[in-house]
């Protein structure tokens, strides 16, 4: 039985970034991830990271957009510590070896980014998450003594002891089947978030939430699941990316009149107002008839507006993937994109050092993770910030907690039961509903009542459709019956995690009865702060059913104001 000090689950920025800073702290670390951790979806990252370094900026700025763009949900004590560690985690990047663009004067360059009021994304072209992932792998190279990998490995539960505290997981190695029960004095989840819930999204088909569902499942808070982000400029096609570093750039927002229709929704920051605020823009052009195409169902990003020169230099991965998946060369023509799912502001509730409340030794990290840093709307490349400023505070913490706590003993009781439960899936009777047309359903109804605009009628519709899926998935059957790469029974799993993940998301937009962020209540339009200024979290009490209790926001110099842009 495998045991280590820290136990990190999932390989992307911010589970990486903990694992750094745990062997650097002298714990023994593991890592374990289903995919390859460069294949994390960390790795996708395109515009960049935000960080006061610039001298005419200060980090109080920055927290003061991120409050802004929170929509004054997120809690300023955590937004400050992001804000104010965040030139110096960027300045460590670069000294361990990320090659940010640099300016004429060999300055770090900074690119304009949505919501922030001046320049202060730090980049690496188009390529920035790839760029930073790669670099933390080869760092972690170094300790290879001390931190092992568990590559390709499917983690399926949380293992509680009696006293409630977390001691490990049960895992399955994809490539044989194998099941295997890990302990651990401290554990780190950095799953990711759950984007697969929705079709389309920009996120990759193994964000399924099973971070968020696992610590769910075990009895830790969910905090602001409602708060989905709709990201404006993803392609009508598939949902595929473009990057804001386009509109940072200068690109322009088209509708199918050919008007700048931002103008009239933020006259100040036009295209560069938060991703809420512009995803709604471009909806109600759409909504009202304004739409561009032949459908009119999207809206032209311009990008021609921007010397093609600096497209080639600064945004090359957007014009392979506009002649890939769209067939058109953004140098030369507008692309069709529209608003589409791209991130989940909430998650598994912790503290700035990544403790999930109630449970001694279980951290979150990253996506997966709800700190609050961003509240109803997370601006443009705060989250690979968010990624690395928490991922190695919890990584700190989780070793400094392994150093007086005993390795917990634990039983094969929970390993026995999850191998069941993969037996039980692979010997279903092939008379249920194919997973694929589950998923299919699941993402299409997200998609249609839980995404820019939302009302009652749409949300309980949804909320019908996500009961029917759990009990549906139940008798889902999978085609493969092996043990070797059976990514068929994974998949049935992850369907598991995805509906939990939606249900929360559904009740808690059921019951935020306000527009605040990207939750916006077509019935409830306006923001109201006596009522609403507190966080829904939702939990489980020992049964299947999501419950609803409230935590304060934390305020510490930014009292709430009306947000324009
Ligand atoms: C296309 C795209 C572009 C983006 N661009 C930017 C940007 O420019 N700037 C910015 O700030 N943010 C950006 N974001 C958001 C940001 O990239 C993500 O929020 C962030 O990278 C998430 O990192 P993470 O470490 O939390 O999780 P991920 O990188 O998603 O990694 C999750 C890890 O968990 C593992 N895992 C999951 N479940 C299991 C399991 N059951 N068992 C074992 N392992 C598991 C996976 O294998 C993976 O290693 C973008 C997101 C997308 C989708």
């Amino acid at each position: 039985m495998p045991s280590h000090d820290v136990l990190i689950i999932g390989a992307g920025l911010a589970g990486q970034r903990a694992a750094l800073a745990a062997a650097q702290a002298g714990a023994s670390v593991a890592i374990i991830s289903k995919v390859h951790p460069v294949r994390s979806h960390s790795v996708a990252a395109a515009g960049g990271i935000n960080a006061a370094v610039s001298v005419d900026d200060d980090w109080r700025s920055h927290a003061y957009d991120t409050v802004k763009g929170s929509d004054f949900l997120g809690d300023q004590d955590a937004i400050e510590v992001m804000c104010s560690e965040a030139p110096k985690e960027v300045l460590h990047l670069e000294h361990i070896g990320v090659t940010f663009h640099r300016n004429d004067s060999g300055q770090l360059d900074l690119r304009a980014f949505g919501g922030a009021s001046v320049k202060r994304t730090a980049y690496v072209a188009d390529i920035t998450g790839q760029a930073i992932l790669h670099v933390l792998y080869e760092q972690l190279m170094k300790h290879h003594e001390t931190v092992d990998r568990y590559e390709e490995w499917f983690v399926t539960s949380l293992i509680k002891d009696e006293t409630g505290a977390c001691v490990g997981v049960v895992a399955r190695d994809i490539r044989t089947g194998r099941m295997e029960t890990f302990t651990a004095k401290s554990t780190i989840l950095a799953s990711g978030g759950a984007g697969q819930a929705f079709k389309p999204t920009t996120n990759g088909l193994i964000c399924t939430g099973d971070g968020i569902a696992q610590a769910y499942e075990i009895g830790a808070p969910l905090m602001d699941m409602e708060m989905i982000q709709y990201h404006p400029t993803t392609l009508v096609e598939n949902g595929f990316l473009i990057t804001e570093g386009a509109r940072g750039e200068g690109a322009h927002l088209l509708n199918g009149d050919g008007e700048r229709f931002m103008e009239k929704y933020a006259p100040n920051k036009m295209e560069l107002a938060s991703r809420d605020v512009v995803s709604r823009a471009e909806q109600t052009e759409i909504n009202e008839g304004r739409g561009a195409g032949p459908n009119k169902e999207g809206i032209y990003l311009d990008i021609t507006v921007v010397p093609k020169k600096r497209t080639l230099e600064a945004l090359r991965e957007i014009v392979n993937i506009g002649k890939d998946f769209a067939g058109v060369d953004i140098t030369e023509e507008p692309i069709l994109i529209r608003p589409g799912q791209h991130y989940i502001m909430g998650g598994v509730k912790t503290d700035v050092d990544g403790q999930a409340p109630g449970i001694p030794g279980l951290y979150a990290a990253g996506e997966v993770a709800c700190v609050s840093v961003h509240g109803g709307n997370r601006l443009g490349a705060n989250s690979l910030l968010d990624t690395l400023i928490f991922g190695r505070r919890a990584g700190e913490h989780a070793a400094a907690r392994a150093l007086h706590t005993a390795m917990p003993k634990v039983d094969d009781t929970k390993l026995r039961e999850d191998e069941q439960r993969i037996k039980d899936i692979i010997s279903r009777p092939k008379d249920g509903r194919r997973i694929s047309e589950i998923k299919d359903e699941l993402g299409t109804t997200m998609n249609q009542y839980v995404a820019v605009y939302r009302e009652e009628e749409g949300l309980q519709k949804a909320h019908e459709v996500v009961r029917r899926l759990k009990e549906e998935a139940k008798t889902a059957y999978v085609d493969d019956q092996g043990t070797v790469f059976n990514q068929d029974v994974l998949g049935a799993i992850e369907l598991d995690y995805m509906l939990e993940c939606s249900e929360a998301i559904v009740v808690a937009a059921i019951e935020r009865k306000e527009s605040r962020g990207a939750q916006f209540r077509v019935d409830y339009p306006d923001r109201n702060d006596e009522e609403w200024q507190k966080h829904i979290d939702i939990s489980r009490n020992g049964d299947d059913v999501p419950h609803v209790s409230y935590s304060p926001v934390t305020i510490t110099q930014w009292q709430p104001e009306e947000r324009k842009y």
